[in-house]
């Protein structure tokens, strides 16, 4: 076992703390991360707030990782010492079900073994990338093409992936009329790889304070939702919504949006269950569906796609003494779009 440095939660209230943790031996399909950067996700803030669930502390979380690899085990065929690499949001799953067999280990049917706050297969708690280091299995570890810039990277393996699976699902592109709600971490990567596949784009945000950013990034058309006027010229206008908003959203409201044969996707994920009138989807054929991460094989297939086209989330650095502060800031929505740890600033 390794001790490594971490920033991690002794309870669901306190700020987090400097600690440290303890990393296993490098299996024969192993291989040790010495990790660069960290985005910070909403979801590691519901989870150390027990939002979603009660955990065990403490907790180190973090599922947005890039860093080299630095040990490979004796079998490991996929990396090598060097490489550039990185960890999402699932560190290992069955491997044998339908799902993980189609490639779909997100949607594990055993429930896959998430990179923080999930029980390992030695038993131990997993903990995530606020840290200096992991060792992660060599099939759960996704290379990093040329072309990406490393510091800029760790927010496509969750808010990347989880806009470009659906958008790839519901098939975005020339043509579909797409509408990206709320402009978050999630919503500003899900305008850009919208975009990147020639759908029509609208941003659909509270306020004017984003049309510029959302333009910027080449959606073609943006509501204010405040704006019951601008909601109104909109209905029925969409073939696919992509929901990225955490906070309570009048659901009904958004279906009306869509045209026959409509989508609503859900990948945020209110606390509070929705309440969905059956005449909202009847009479339009509506789909109210949600959508999780993505598998290794489309995580690759994103970072290719990001890579090529140049698609890189907005991204402000930060070190590790200021994560609490960053978090405030998360919650007030004072971020454009995804915070990144320096974690070679642990001292
Ligand atoms: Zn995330
Ligand atoms: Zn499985």
């Amino acid at each position: 076992m390794t001790t490594v440095k971490a920033y991690g939660a002794v309870n669901a209230t306190d700020p987090l703390v400097p600690m440290t943790v303890e990393r296993r031996e490098v299996g024969p399909h192993d291989v040790l991360i010495d990790i660069g950067y960290a985005g910070i996700c909403h979801s590691d803030i519901h989870t150390i707030r027990a939002e979603w669930g009660p955990i065990t502390y403490p907790q180190v979380v973090g599922h947005e990782i890039v860093g080299h690899v630095v040990e490979v085990g004796s079998d490991v065929t996929k990396h090598k010492v060097g490489d550039l690499v990185g960890v999402g949001c699932q560190s290992n799953s069955c491997r044998t079900c339908a799902q993980c067999q189609q490639g779909h280990d997100q949607y594990c049917l055993a429930g896959n073994t998430q990179t923080y706050g999930s029980v390992d297969t030695d038993g131990t708690i997993t903990q995530g990338g606020y840290s200096e280091a992991v060792v992660t299995n060599e099939d759960y570890v996704l290379g990093i093409p040329d072309g990406l810039d490393p510091a800029k990277t760790a927010p496509l393996l969750c808010a990347g992936i989880t806009t470009y699976s659906p958008l790839k699902h519901w098939n975005a592109g020339p043509g579909v009329r797409v509408g990206i709600v709320g402009m978050g971490g999630l919503g500003h990567m899900g305008v850009k790889l919208a975009v990147a596949l020639g759908a029509d784009v609208t941003v659909l945000s509270r306020g004017t304070r984003k049309r510029e950013d959302a333009l910027s990034f080449g959606a073609n058309a943006y509501v204010d939702t405040t704006d019951s006027e601008a909601m109104d010229r909109v209905r029925g206008s969409f073939d696919l919504l992509i929901n990225t908003v955490s906070a309570g959203l009048d659901i009904t409201t958004y279906l009306d949006l869509l045209d026959v044969d409509g989508a609503l996707v859900n990948v945020g994920a209110p606390e509070q269950p929705f309440s969905v009138p059956a005449f909202s989807l009847i009479p339009a054929r509506r789909t109210l569906a949600g959508s999780t991460t993505g598998g290794i094989p489309e995580i690759q297939e994103m970072l290719e796609f990001c890579a090529q086209r140049g698609i890189h989330p907005e991204t402000e650095l930060i070190s590790v003494d200021q994560i609490n502060e960053a978090w405030q800031r998360v919650l007030s929505a004072d971020v454009r779009y995804r915070f990144v740890i320096d974690t070679k600033t642990f001292s």
